[in-house]
């Protein structure tokens, strides 16, 4: 995609408003809308807004901050009838009054770590497989935790709502440019998965924000309420969000060894290793809400122990049987509200580093994890993920690797959020305490 394309494209489609958008530190997609005829400033990277107001973002004294548009995250949104004028957008990467990166980006965060991979040769690869839930709405439009299978059932509609929805959330993404390779209904009532192609991770990460965007926005049309949330539903399956990563090197998929045991590289062995090792603090940027945690427990197919393993679906890293280009490792602990930028970020530099130091992983446990006694676990050396959100931002505190990977911007303003956030929760009485102690004490 060219400056000419775009301007092309604009008059083709009759766009009046084009949407420059980022993602603030927690990961929530921002814009500002411009109107065509800005578009040439916009793309000059002149446009400046203000970085005040956004989370994690900059003060008020030093709030001037510049847009550049990355003219390849440019498309139409599909939804909306030519005759109203279609809506475009454009992906920002953030600069300050003096034209240096703002560090505060967390795209930027990721561009840093990929950069250090490319001088290793390497390039990340990544397909997410977002998982979400679809709820009806109550009378004034907001969200309730009623599925739409249930409702199928009472009502005998001929028509199951969410399947209708999530084909057009299909076709709507198919428009935009991505290659879906799987959709299905997940384990939890009203819960589903699409899947879409693996691509190298910052156009991944953009693609991330792009899908969630669209999930919602569909749902919304078909009278439903989508939801990202980790763990919605005490005692029904969490939203996981699994990264398959791999790192290309010359167009091969170094992760790939076909003369090695299970055909795994020892490039990627390393890799697993750094990731493992890391793993703990991993869980602060993948795992980033107070309700990740509720859904890290055992039995609902999310992992609990840091281990890996060739079949089994219980712990942190599986490795899927195919191999060739296909081969990687599944992460499975991301859920999808994190942020896409820096938990890849985060990842990939835990990765790097396992590699750096020729790090060895422990041998892949196979057995299901979740059976394992506290005692069996101890012999085998299993570790296990943090399960608090205090915890995991404890363990980030004190990872140098990881503060490096984020920045001291980052870092420091997303630590004050999150510890905000974990501090509120904290504090507050639930229901919980009051059902089990009211009474009795
Ligand atoms: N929902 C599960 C999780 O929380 C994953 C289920 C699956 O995809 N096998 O991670
Ligand atoms: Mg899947
Ligand atoms: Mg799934
Ligand atoms: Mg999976």
């Amino acid at each position: 995609m060219t400056r000419e394309d775009v301007l092309k494209k604009v008059k083709e489609f009759n766009i009046r408003f084009i949407r420059l958008q980022f993602t603030d530190i927690l990961g929530i997609p921002k814009n500002v809308s411009i109107t065509a005829n800005q578009l040439e400033k916009a793309l000059n990277g002149e446009l400046m807004f203000d970085g005040s107001s956004i989370e994690g973002f900059v003060r008020i004294q030093e709030s001037d901050m510049y847009l550049r548009p990355d003219i390849n995250t440019f498309l139409v949104f599909p939804w909306r009838p030519v005759e109203e004028g279609a809506v475009a957008r454009i992906i920002c990467d953030i600069y300050n009054a003096n034209g240096t990166p703002f560090i505060g980006d967390p795209r930027y965060i990721l561009k840093q770590v990929l950069k250090e991979a490319a001088e290793m040769g390497y390039i990340m690869n990544v397909g997410p497989e977002a998982e979400f839930y679809l709820f009806h709405t109550d009378t004034d439009g907001s969200p309730t935790l009623n599925t739409h299978d249930k409702a199928g059932y009472f009502d005998l509609s001929p028509l199951d709502l969410g399947e209708a929805a999530k084909r057009d959330m299909i076709l709507i993404l198919e428009k935009i440019g991505f290659e879906i390779e799987a959709a299905h209904h997940e384990v939890g009532n009203g819960q589903h998965e699409i899947d879409f192609k693996y691509s190298h991770a910052l156009d991944v990460a953009d693609k991330i924000i792009t899908f969630k965007t669209v999930v919602r926005i569909i749902a919304q049309r078909h009278g439903l309420h989508a939801t990202f949330m980790p763990k919605p539903i005490f005692g029904a399956a969490g939203n996981g969000m699994h990264m398959n990563i791999s790192l290309f090197k010359d167009g091969k998929n170094i992760f790939w060894d076909p003369q090695a045991p299970d055909q795994l590289s020892e490039t990627a062995l390393q890799f697993i290793a750094g990731v493992m090792k890391h793993a703990r603090a991993i869980a602060a940027i993948t795992n980033p809400t107070v309700n990740s945690y509720k859904r890290l427990i055992s039995g609902y197919e999310a992992p609990i122990y840091i281990a890996w393993s060739a079949g089994n679906r219980s712990p942190l890293i599986r490795i899927p049987a195919k191999r060739g280009l296909s081969t990687r490792i599944e992460l499975r602990n991301p859920d999808p509200s994190c942020n896409p930028y820096l938990a890849l970020a985060v990842t990939l530099k835990a990765g790097l580093a396992g590699i750096k130091e020729k790090l060895a992983p422990p041998p892949p446990y196979n057995a299901n994890i979740y059976e394992l006694t506290d005692e069996e676990r101890l012999e085998h050396k299993i570790e296990k993920l943090p399960v608090s959100l205090g915890e995991a931002l404890e363990e980030l505190s004190k990872d140098q690797l990881l503060i490096e990977a984020l920045g001291p911007h980052v870092y420091q303003r997303y630590m004050a959020a999150k510890t905000a956030e974990w501090q509120d929760y904290c504090t507050q009485v639930h229901q919980w305490e009051i059902d089990r102690y009211l009474a009795t004490f």
